[in-house]
This record gives C-alpha cells, structure tokens and sequence, in this order.
C-alpha cells in the first residue's frame, strides 16, 4: 500500500505523509481545510476522515459525532493439523451461519473465528491516542461455547492444539457496512469510516470514493454503504447500540419481514400510541417508526420471521380489500417533506428535478437525476420544470437505448414472496436483482419489480434455468417480460445483498 501510494505519488503529483498525526482540522471560508499535524500545517481543498479506530477522534476534530464503535474480536489459529499438512491444494474458506463460526486454511493449520453471541464494545468513550493495533487480552470465556461447536463441525480442529489465540478491536457502523461519500451538511468532507472487514472491502471502498471524489458520482450504486443513510437520530450511543446487535448478528439470518430490536423508537409521530392501541406492528425507517399493517389489537401485533407468506398476509388482505371497496387512511409521516418558497424556488425545482412540471395545483412524480443520468430520487412535487441536472446524460442514454431495463415480473409460487435483493438468474447466470416484490392482494398474484439487461427484457424471452428445475420460485413474465428463476435460499440472499447494492441503477428503459 505504502508502496503503490509513494508510486503514485511520484507519477501523479501530490504528497504523502506518514506518521503524521493531525491534530486540527480548521475550515476556511472558502470551504477549503487547514489540516494540521505537528509537523506543520496542509492545506487541502478536501479531507477523507478515514480513521480507523480513531474515526470517531478525527470526526470530532471537524465537530462530527460519528455512530461507529470498535468491537472486540476474537479468531484462533491451531498448530499444523496432518490432514492440511498432507493436503496439495489449499482449504476453501468457509462460513457456518447455524454455528457462527468461520475458518479457512491458515500455513498448514486452520483459523477459527466467531461473533460471540453477546458483543463487547470497545472504548465506548474514544479511542486512546496512544492505541497501537496492539492486541488484546483473549476472554476465552466469551467464544467457549462457539469454540465446542466448531470442534464440532470440525473434529480435526479439537485434535490439533491452538498457537495462536486473538482478540482485536474492529470498527462497525450501526447496519454493519461501511459509511463512505460526502457527509450530509459538511462541504468538503468525505468519510471512508466503519470498514469494517478492511482486507476484504478496503479496495471497493477506495475505488468508489475516489470516483465519487473526482467524478461526481460513484460508478456503481453505493447507497447502501452511502453514509447519507443515517441522519441525526444516529447519535454515537445509537452507534453502540446497533453496532452491537450487528456484531452479534453477523451470521444470523435476517428475513425480509423481520425489523431488528435494538435502536427502536428514536422518533414517533404523534400517532404512535392511538396506532398501537389499534394493533399497529410497526417498523422503523431513517430512525422514524412507521405502522407496517394491523393486527387485531396490541396482543395480536406481531410479527414471525419467515422467508414464507407471514403471519401478516391475511391482515393485509382485509386492508386492501377495505381500501378499495371502501375507505383506509394512512399516515405518511416517514416521507421526507420539503418546503421550498420563494422567488427563485421554480427556478431551483428546475435545476435539480427532471420531470415535467403539472399545472399550478396539481400533484406529479418526478424524477431526481444525478450529472451522468442515474436516477437519484423519485420525489412527488406540486410544481416542476424542465430540468438541468442530468438532463442531457439521460437524454444522450435514451438515444443510444438503456442497458438494462426494469421489468414487471409475475412468480409462480405458493407461498413464498420475494421482497428485495433477490437474484435474478437466466441460464445458471445472475442477470439481475429483484429491486421489490410482494403478494399483490387486488390480483392474487406474487409479484416483483427488477432490473435486466435490456435484451432479456422482451416479451417472451425463453426460458428458465433448466438445471434448477426444482428451485423455489419462478418468476414469469408479464408483457414486458423475461422468464427467469429467482432462488430463495437464505445463504444465497445474504451474499447477494451487498452485491445487489452495487449493480448500476439506470434510468428506466
Ligand atoms: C482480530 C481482527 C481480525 C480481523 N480479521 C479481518 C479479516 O479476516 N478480513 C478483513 O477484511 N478484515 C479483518 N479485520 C478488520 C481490518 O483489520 C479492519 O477493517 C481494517 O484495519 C480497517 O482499516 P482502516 O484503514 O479503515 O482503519 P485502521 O486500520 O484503524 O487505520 C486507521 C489509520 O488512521 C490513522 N489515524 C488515526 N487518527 C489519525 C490522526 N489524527 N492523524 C493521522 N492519522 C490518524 C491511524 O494511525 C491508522 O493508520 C480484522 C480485525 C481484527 C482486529
């Protein structure tokens, strides 16, 4: 790294500085920081709060909070085993999402490791300065019982004595992945913070960061690492908290209609009590919770994890059918809501919105594009004009046709819905992911929205996997359509999920 950085350095211009601890970071008037170190001052038109251990110190330098937390960690590496010993080629690693364990081969013995079932938060009031990656003690008593169940699994571990046992504090944010990009109200301040498995995801992170630096905009979709997903109500305590329960979490399960516990109940509207009271179960979004449907009263509001149609299907059924065959009202508090007045407010709707502009009193959906034609927002606005941002990206994109294209897709299944994140599969090959499905009560019909590559997109298009006849489910068009199968397997959703996150998001072909 240090080397590839002094390569650059020299080829690109620039300068790079070790062991330099900066101690104020002091903005200018015209937005542009004076970083200052003990060896003299830097002046630099952007910063990269990339602090490790110590994002939450050098946040604090610029007066941000950040709601990351290090965690201890513990993993262990057994002497030589004969049968690794003995082997030519080298273990796959491996992950037991039942045992929460993971190993991979480590010289001619194995590395074992696991998120204990209870996390210990490290340094909850800072990071010391003087903190050296130095290890910490090992609480054996913490990991015992993962332990057993690993020699378990792997009974030639229990045979093989452990050399090495360690505990390390890592940095988590509150979901568990990393919070890069600008952040929200700073100008001129970039977070690369909460890496948490820095080998694996460093590379990614960079990559991105330094798109979005010099081009505006990540190559790829990144808003679930975007920090922009957490607002105010993420304090550092909020940090502890959900940090933790992710910890804990690593390798447990988390189905498309379960809302996690810890963290709750940061903000709700004033109707939060009268919805209870009503069987409200609800879920939480940007730290607001919101009714996600009604039970029968506040005893019956609960819902059970499943892959399957829940425990929620008949409830909803009866609102929908009271919906449209009679009344329902809704709160959409958890809609963010913009006031824009003044003089120059159409002028500002035009520069930043897309779509067309209704006439004064009516309601539209419009699109908010970023500089190269992505969509960025869908927002519902009472005035619009023709826009600026983006415009012609997305106009240059509709010209030459887009490269992929949202598709209606209907599933053929019995009882399990997808929800998001799916994969999308066409001939063994992920083509693409389900962006949002559900039970459409109106029609009887699983349903799922999903982006494939534009050629696949036609009515029609033949057929499913045939090697996996027997998967779960299978997605068939409706015009537009692509007939493709979507497998459901929980392993297979986790790993998808921060893929899924990273495929490009179009403009709607
Ligand atoms: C026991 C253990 C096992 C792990 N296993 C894995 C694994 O298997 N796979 C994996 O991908 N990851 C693993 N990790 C995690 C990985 O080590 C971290 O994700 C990674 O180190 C994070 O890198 P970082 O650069 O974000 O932060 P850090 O490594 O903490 O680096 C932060 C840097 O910022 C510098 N800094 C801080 N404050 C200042 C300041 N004021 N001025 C100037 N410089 C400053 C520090 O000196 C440091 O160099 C493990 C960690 C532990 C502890």
């Amino acid at each position: 790294m240090a080397v590839s950085t002094r390569r650059a350095r020299k080829k690109l211009g620039g300068s790079y500085h070790t062991h330099a601890q900066v101690i104020e970071t002091n903005q200018r008037a015209d937005g542009s920081w004076d970083v200052v170190t003990k060896e003299g001052t830097i002046h630099a038109e952007h910063i990269v709060n990339a602090g490790g251990l110590w994002a939450r110190e050098v946040g604090h330098l610029s007066g941000l909070n950040l709601p990351v937390q290090p965690m201890e960690h513990h993993y262990l590496i057994t002497e030589t085993i004969p049968e690794i010993a003995a082997r030519e080629e080298r273990l796959p690693a491996g992950i037991d999402y039942e045992g929460n364990i993971y190993f991979r081969q480590e010289g001619q013995g194995m590395l074992l490791g696991t998120y204990e079932p209870k996390a210990t938060p490290w340094m909850v009031g800072g990071t010391p300065n003087n903190f050296g990656h130095e290890l910490l003690e090992p609480q054996l008593d913490h990991i015992a019982e993962r332990l057993e169940l690993g020699f378990e699994r792997i009974p030639a571990l229990a045979e093989a004595g452990i050399k090495d046992m360690v505990n390390g504090p890592f940095t988590f944010g509150p979901d568990g992945n990393p919070m890069i990009g600008p952040v929200p109200g700073m100008r001129n301040y970039w977070a690369a913070v909460g890496v948490m498995a820095g080998f694996c995801q460093a590379g990614g992170v960079g990559k991105c960061l330094a798109e979005w630096m010099i081009d505006g905009e990540p190559e790829v979709d990144v808003w679930a690492m975007d920090i922009a997903r957490f607002g105010d109500y993420a304090s550092p305590d909020y940090g502890t908290i959900k940090s933790s329960e992710n910890y804990e979490r690593r390798f447990v399960m988390t189905f498309p209609n379960e809302t996690l516990p810890k963290g709750r109940r940061m903000r709700t509207t004033a109707l939060y009590d009268r919805l209870t009271a009503k069987g409200a179960v609800w879920g939480d979004g940007f730290g607001l919770e919101s009714a996600l449907w009604f039970a029968d009263g506040p005893e019956d509001a609960h819902e059970e994890p499943t892959f399957r149609r829940s425990r929620a299907h008949d409830y909803v059924a009866r609102e929908v059918k009271a919906v449209r065959e009679a009344v329902g009202i809704t709160e959409i508090a958890n809609f963010a809501k913009h006031s824009i007045t003044g003089p120059d407010a159409r002028k500002f709707l035009d520069t930043i919105m897309a779509g067309r502009v209704p006439q004064p009193g009516r309601i539209t959906l419009s699109p908010m594009l970023t500089a190269k034609g992505k969509l960025y927002g869908d927002l519902t606005i009472a005035c619009y004009a023709d826009d600026d941002i983006g415009k012609e990206a997305a106009m240059a994109e509709r010209q030459a046709g887009p490269t992929i294209k949202l598709v209606t897709m209907t599933i053929d299944t019995d009882d399990i819905d997808v929800s998001n994140d799916e994969a999308i599969l066409k001939d063994g090959e992920c083509v693409g992911y389900v962006t949002s499905g559900g039970y459409a009560h109106h029609v009887q019909q699983s349903m799922a929205l999903g982006y494939v590559p534009a050629e696949l997109a036609a009515d029609g298009t033949e057929p499913e996997d045939a090697q996996q006849p027997d998967s779960p489910l299978r997605i068939e068009g409706l015009p537009p359509v692509i007939r493709v199968l979507a497998k459901r397997a929980g392993a297979f959703v986790n790993a998808f999920r921060f893929r899924r996150a990273s495929s490009p998001m179009p403009v709607r072909g």
